[in-house]
């Protein structure tokens, strides 16, 4: 079955084939580390990991790389400002190196309890100065660059085709009075390499054959995609804000030295909004995975909300958002569970499913499908063993969970089964004052067919 993906740099859905046969190569721009991840950023990864399952259930084997941006993104993206690193490090008190540690392990501990595949080679910005720098130099060689007093910047219009994948209208951009321009020759020209402010010692400054200073943002991601999977891969994909801006310049940079377009496919996942404005680090009071999980969601239920989007549209969150994706998700478990023993998958329901999630990663569709399936007279070993196909794809871990069973004291034990007597015997009166006892233990029961139930309230 064809796999179809929106390329970004097309602006349109193409037949994914591997440029190696059974072989993916995929790079995903990763999380500058100066602070938590906000569930913003972790809804692109989410998009990103169902990607990689949706390559793997294709039968592909993925190459996975994700950089880990320590040093260089400034707060503007206009290459101005400060460095993010450093203000994360005065905000915190920490060194920029301490929070770089702090947040990177935060970060992997979120893309675990979301069940988001760890790439299959991390990599980080401060690790590979000397390739960023000899990426520079070969720009450099080659005539796109120029220097001014506070860098080594890329001139953009020297590229024939500067921001086709952001369909920027570069004119329009340079004529803009409100852009500051100011030492730069073009109002999308950006640094490769920042020197260190005169008089300022910056806790992460290294030599080079321009001066002490710093690699700029993009040039990370050009290069380290290119030691770990050659300068022409399959897919490079970030979330929509990397359109216009570093992606445009990671593929400006590769152009210049290699002549490539760096990947075959782009591709891009949509913001989360939160009420409707853009969630910003830079705004503070942000959301992350531990605020949800601290008012009792599960970080599978941020899983399921993201599921229920298509990753090419804007998501906005809401808490009841995440309480209907909550309850969605516990009646999937709990169903799922009470299926029982696996059996043999439905083919009918796996193809359909192959073609909803080769439909550019349709999940609302798949999810939908999960469903229908749980909606049907299929035997339950049937239904058992199709859902836990779906969850290669989903990663609900929807097979493990088991509800938790709960240890009610002995006393409370006592008082129900009083109240059953009770109940038996036709003593309404008594049965009601067991039943506030009970409750006044803290706990509740429910008559149900099978007995009675208690749980705590
Ligand atoms: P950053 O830490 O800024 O480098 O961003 C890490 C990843 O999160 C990048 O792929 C961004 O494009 C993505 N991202 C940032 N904000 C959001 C958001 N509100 N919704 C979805 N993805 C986002
Ligand atoms: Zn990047």
């Amino acid at each position: 079955m064809v796999l179809k993906l929106f390329d970004t740099y097309e602006r349109k859905i193409r037949e994914f084939v591997p440029l190696e046969p059974d072989k993916v190569r995929l790079y995903a721009c990763g999380l500058t580390v100066y602070d938590y991840a906000h569930i913003g950023n972790l809804r692109t990864y989410i998009f990103e990991d169902i990607l990689r399952r949706t390559l793997e259930y294709n039968g592909f084997q993925v190459d996975h790389v994700m950089n880990i941006t320590d040093v260089g993104h400034l707060v503007s993206d206009a290459d101005t400002g400060e460095d993010k690193m450093e203000k994360g490090s005065r905000r915190t008190g920490m060194s920029a190196w301490q929070i770089a540690e702090l947040y990177t392990e935060a970060f992997k501990d979120d893309l675990h309890q979301l069940n988001i595949f760890e790439p299959t080679k991390w990599c980080k910005a401060t690790d590979h100065i000397q390739e960023q720098i000899d990426l520079i130099r070969c720009i450099e060689e080659n005539g796109f660059t120029y220097s001014t007093s506070d860098g080594i910047y890329f001139d953009t219009s020297k590229i024939d085709n500067y921001g086709y994948l952001a369909r920027l209208d570069v004119e329009g951009l340079q004529a803009g009075s409100r852009i500051e321009v100011g030492e730069k020759r073009n109002a999308t020209d950006f640094a490769l390499w920042k020197f260190s402010p005169a008089g300022e010692q910056r806790q992460m400054e290294w030599e080079s054959p321009w001066g002490i200073g710093f690699p700029g943002w993009h040039i990370e991601c050009s290069a380290m995609a290119a030691v770990y999977l050659g300068d022409f891969f399959d897919i490079h994909c970030g979330g929509e804000d990397h359109i216009p801006v570093h992606h445009s310049n990671e593929i400006a940079q590769t152009q210049a030295c290699y002549g490539t377009n760096l990947a075959n496919f782009w591709m891009h996942g949509y913001f989360l909004q939160l009420d409707e404005a853009k969630m910003a680090k830079s705004s503070g009071g942000f959301l992350r995975l531990k605020t949800l999980v601290d008012k009792g969601y599960d970080p599978m239920a941020y899983r399921y909300f993201s599921l229920n989007a298509h990753y090419r549209s804007k998501l906005n969150f809401s808490w009841k958002g995440m309480d209907s994706a909550m309850i969605s998700l516990n009646r999937l478990r709990t169903a799922v569970f009470e299926w029982g023993e696996s059996g043999k998958p439905d083919e009918g329901y796996l193809t359909k499913f192959l073609n909803h999630v080769n439909d550019d990663l349709n999940m609302p569709r798949a999810l939908a499908l999960t469903w229908d399936l749980v909606r049907s007279d299929l035997p339950a070993g049937v239904k058992k063993a199709t859902v836990t196909e779906f969850d290669k794809v989903l990663g609900l871990r929807l097979a493990e969970w088991e509800p938790v069973v709960e240890e009610v004291p002995g006393e409370v034990l006592a008082l129900v089964e009083q109240r059953e007597q009770a109940r038996g015997d036709k003593r309404w009166g008594d049965a009601d004052a067991l039943r506030d006892q009970i409750e006044e233990a803290g706990y509740q029961v429910r008559d149900t067919a099978e007995g009675p139930q208690v749980k705590s309230r």
